[in-house]
């Protein structure tokens, strides 16, 4: 298959935050892994909402609430067909990842009973450990957790040896976002279906690098974030399988998701509008139909490619700084470099990069448990996208080796 060559310079034009300077310097943004930038086609969808139709949805009959709910639905089928999802009300709106996982977690509750197990990942994101710690509390199940190697890699035999009939859940991330593993959900799914487990993968990370066919990946539910695909803070969608959704208790009550409602007993809308309580973040959820156009336009496979150059470019130049370890050496891994050098502490080599205008990340990410596994308080990750260039990479390298000159 040929893949068509990205003119960065030009996809560069679309994010006019790219243009400014940090601290006298022109702006390196390798914070994609927590946020990622938005383009102008995205900014131009946010404006023209509030511009020209500004609405509440589904509730009006007045022309602006139609054309907003018709602006509305139509990014829940752009998100569907993103996903290759069967059905559009299988598409619940959320306000990101983390809500996505609180609504199953908290559904579970009355599934689970005491002794009952749910499966994790040793590297997890916090958003992905606390509401299971949080179910099994509330049920008496148990939480058990694959192990991962010095690599970043999931003991793959140890997460088989822990299934069984117990297992009633199990959770991973596509993709980590502290060191990058892109993990090998296609067999965790596929094992735990064999147990009779269902299943959740946490796509946050993965879903600006891989585009995700969720009907082959058989999974029952997946979340994402906006953000982190060149969309809006505060929106993003949970995919759950119909036979799920149905069978799952509503998160929150509230407008938007009734039939009918009496003070004897309510009873709920169908799908999606039963997890769908209040009014939505209707312009986010535009805008982030407009954020698929705008990844898709560009192409997922031009992204993996280019990002995947950038990534070995990067990893052998930071290589070749005195004392610089890589933390997380995968086989199949996104363009995320967590790093520390040796005697000094990240905050610092964060803090003096951050005067030459280079943003990265500094501390644990969200994963905790990956430091501790590591023995480290936390690292310098600096995480790629398909607007970064060689002279960005290039940069950081003169920027890190600096930071050692100054600290050692
Ligand atoms: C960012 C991220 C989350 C949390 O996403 P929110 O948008 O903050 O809800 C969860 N898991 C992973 C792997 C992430 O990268």
């Amino acid at each position: 298959m040929v893949i068509k060559t990205l003119d960065i310079q030009t996809i560069r034009k679309d994010f006019p935050i790219l243009q400014r300077e940090v601290n006298g310097q022109p702006l390196v943004y390798l914070d994609n892994a927590a946020t990622s930038q938005t383009p102008q086609q995205v900014i131009d969808v946010i404006v023209d909402y509030y511009q020209g139709y500004n609405a509440n949805i589904h509730r009006g009959v007045h022309t602006l609430s139609q054309e907003a709910t018709d602006a509305y639905e139509a990014a829940r089928q752009k998100i569907q067909k993103h996903f290759n999802i069967a059905h559009s009300h299988e598409v619940i709106m959320t306000s990101g990842t983390t809500h996505g996982i609180n609504l199953v977690a908290t559904g579970f509750t009355s599934f689970l009973k005491k002794g009952d197990q749910i499966i994790v990942s040793a590297m997890e994101h916090h958003s992905n450990i606390v509401p299971w710690q949080m179910l099994c509390e509330r049920t008496g199940a148990i939480l058990k957790v694959v192990p991962m190697n010095l690599d970043g890699e999931l003991v793959i035999e140890e997460y088989h040896k822990l299934l069984s009939d117990k297992t009633k859940l199990v959770f991973c991330n596509h993709v980590s976002n502290a060191l990058g593993t892109i993990n090998p959900i296609e067999e965790i799914i596929e094992a735990a279906h064999k147990v009779g487990a269902a299943v959740l993968i946490d796509g946050a990370q993965a879903a600006a690098h891989i585009k995700a066919d969720l009907q082959a990946l058989d999974v029952d539910f997946y979340t994402v974030s906006a953000h982190k695909m060149c969309g809006p803070t505060g929106v993003g969608m949970l995919y759950g399988k119909e036979e799920w959704l149905k069978k799952l208790p509503p998160y929150q009550g509230g407008g938007e998701m009734i039939a009918e409602v009496t003070f004897e007993k309510t009873t709920y809308a169908d799908l999606p509008h039963k997890f769908e309580a209040g009014t939505p973040n209707i312009c986010g959820g535009i805008a982030f139909g407009a954020a698929l156009d705008y990844m898709n336009s560009i192409g997922f496979d031009a992204i993996a490619q280019y990002e995947d150059e950038l990534l070995q470019y990067a990893t052998e130049q930071l290589l070749a700084i005195d004392g610089l370890k890589i933390y997380g050496t995968p086989a199949h891994k996104t363009s995320v470099i967590s790093f520390n050098i040796e005697g000094a502490h990240p905050y610092d080599i964060g803090t003096i990069v951050d005067k030459l205008g280079i943003a990265v990340r500094t501390g644990h990410h969200c994963a905790q448990p990956i430091m501790d596994f590591y023995k480290i308080p936390g690292t310098v990750r600096a995480s790629f996208s398909f607007y970064n260039t060689r002279e960005e990479v290039d940069k950081l390298v003169e920027g890190v080796k600096r930071a050692r000159n100054m600290l050692l």
